[in-house]
């Protein structure tokens, strides 16, 4: 597929460094998915222009992080207040470069804003262990100096937000890197950062990965805060040892979803889709395949068939739609043969919704029967909306193929018993356990995979906590 570009059209956003709008000597194509075309050019951030990114940080942190909590907080805040004041601007970016519908651009800002504010009512107290007449002993969290933070591109802005606010908010100051997908509206972010914040507190670049890969092995940088791919994750890990950098790696999930024999049909149809195919199924904790009791299994394709038949697809920008474009081309095609080779395996296909005409990256709602394990439409995190449905007999086998991953990010059990379906979702090696519900996240909630889906957390105080180390303050009371 050719990519076409109008000159006149295309913006031209710029990096924040140092409290300075700054453009570089070359610069990347932003494409828009639902056109197939270039609709922004950003600056390729030169190594020389990442050092002063990270020295410009490193400058700030020493009167950033001496800042009394509560001022931090309320700049915090009016942060918050200004990226919402922005969503005119920021919500047809998103969908630019994104593809997603303008209304759901629009939830991703007011979701940043939500979970943003989540942070910012966290108490970051010392915890007191002992005081006594003899001795004072609490744990303090301390900021740990310059975050590095590098994202991927299914929520730019939500995915921004979650590593701007906990690592200022904590005292660090924050160098961060978009994906070279969609940099467009987190530059924006770094120009309304530097309206609010001291210079230097907050630097957005925008580069491709090799600008990552310099991020992390940087030794100006004490935290990696990444959200991507595992194969990524892995790279980063190693890349990160030098100086022992603290890392929280926020990785891909194939979460699975189980169907008890007393679900109803058709009271999750809607929510068992939404699971999958949010954001045109480029969700890390979507639910990404599905195994339902065998005496349902019938009832439960027939309503999911049902509802796939009410959704429209097509590009964002226009009104009614509820699915957009595949994000990128890589994904288009990735998608695309894993379908065909599941089909070429014996994978049925159960329904699939009328193709769109490109240039557009839209591929349609596929819901695929009779997949197994060797194939990889189960066997890898399919980002983009297919889904797999598998029959079960009993919970044994249905909790031993839902473990039957490298991944462990959410998992969910659906069923009218409730106290029964926790006792099953008890048994998922998932950092998330959800009933009735896929996903569940909340700004007081922590949200973090198990086994290749990533390490450490974000969200609650827990995320916040990822942002710190801690400092043991001991103090004997006689001198
Ligand atoms: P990706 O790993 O290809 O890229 C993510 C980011 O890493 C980009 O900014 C990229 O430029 C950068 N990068 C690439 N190579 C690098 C390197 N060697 N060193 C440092 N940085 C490097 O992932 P993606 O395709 O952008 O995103 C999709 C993946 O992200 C999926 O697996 C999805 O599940 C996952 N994801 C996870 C979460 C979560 O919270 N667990 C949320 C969203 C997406």
């Amino acid at each position: 597929m050719s990519i076409s570009m109008n000159a006149s059209l295309v913006m031209s956003p710029l990096m924040t460094i140092n409290g300075q709008s700054v453009g570089s000597p070359s610069t990347l194509d932003v494409i828009d998915p639902a056109l197939n075309a270039c609709f922004a050019k950003v600056p390729d951030c030169t190594r020389a222009q990442l050092d002063d990114a990270i020295a410009a940080a490193q400058k700030a942190f020493t009167s950033w992080s001496a800042t009394p909590l509560q001022e931090r907080r309320s700049m915090v805040n009016a942060y918050i207040e200004r990226v919402l004041a922005d969503a005119d601007t920021l919500a047809p970016l998103i969908t630019s470069e994104q593809g997603k519908p303008l209304a759901k651009a629009r939830s991703e800002i007011n979701s940043a804003a939500f979970f943003g504010r989540g942070y910012t009512a966290v108490d970051l107290q010392p915890e007191v262990l002992q005081d006594t007449p003899e001795k004072y002993v609490a744990v303090h969290r301390q900021p740990l100096g310059v975050v590095g933070a590098i994202t991927a591109w299914n929520y730019p802005v939500l995915l921004a937000m979650w590593k701007i606010v906990p690592a200022v908010l904590t005292g660090n100051t924050i160098v961060l890197k978009p994906s070279p997908n969609t940099p467009v509206a987190t530059l924006r972010l770094g120009t309304l950062a530097s309206e609010i914040f001291p210079p230097g507190v907050v630097n957005v670049v925008s580069g491709g990965n090799a600008l990552g890969a310099w991020m992390t092995e940087h030794s100006g940088i004490r935290k990696i805060a990444f959200t991507g791919s595992g194969p990524t994750g892995k790279r980063i890990m190693a890349s990160a040892a030098g100086n022992l950098k603290r890392l929280t790696l926020e990785l891909g999930g194939n979460d699975a979803g189980i169907v008890l024999a007393d679900a109803n049909p058709a009271k999750i149809a809607a929510d068992l889709f939404w699971g999958k195919f949010s954001n045109c199924g480029q969700v890390c904790a979507a639910l990404k395949r599905l195994y339902v009791h065998r005496s349902i299994y019938p009832a439960v394709c027939d309503e999911l068939v049902k509802f796939a038949q009410t959704v429209k697809i097509g590009p964002g920008t226009q009104g009614g739609v509820d699915i957009g474009p595949i994000q990128n081309q890589m994904q288009f095609e990735l998608i695309q043969q894993a379908v065909q080779e599941a089909l070429s395996q014996g994978a049925k296909l159960l329904y699939q919704s009328p193709a769109i005409p490109g240039p557009g990256l839209f591929l349609p709602i596929t819901l695929l029967t009779d997949v197994t394990h060797s194939m990889r439409v189960v066997k890898d995190e399919m980002f983009g909306p297919v889904l797999g449905i598998m029959p079960f007999d009993d919970e044994e086998e249905a909790l031993r193929l839902a473990n039957d991953s490298e991944y462990g990010l959410g998992g969910s059990v659906w069923g009218t018993d409730v106290e029964h379906a926790a006792q099953v979702a008890a048994r998922l090696e998932s950092g998330g356990a959800w009933v009735n519900q896929h996903p569940a996240m909340g700004p007081s909630i922590p949200f973090g995979g198990v086994k290749g889906s990533g390490i450490g957390v974000e969200l609650g105080q827990e995320g916040l906590h990822e942002y710190t180390s801690v400092q043991v303050r001991n103090i004997k009371r006689t001198g």
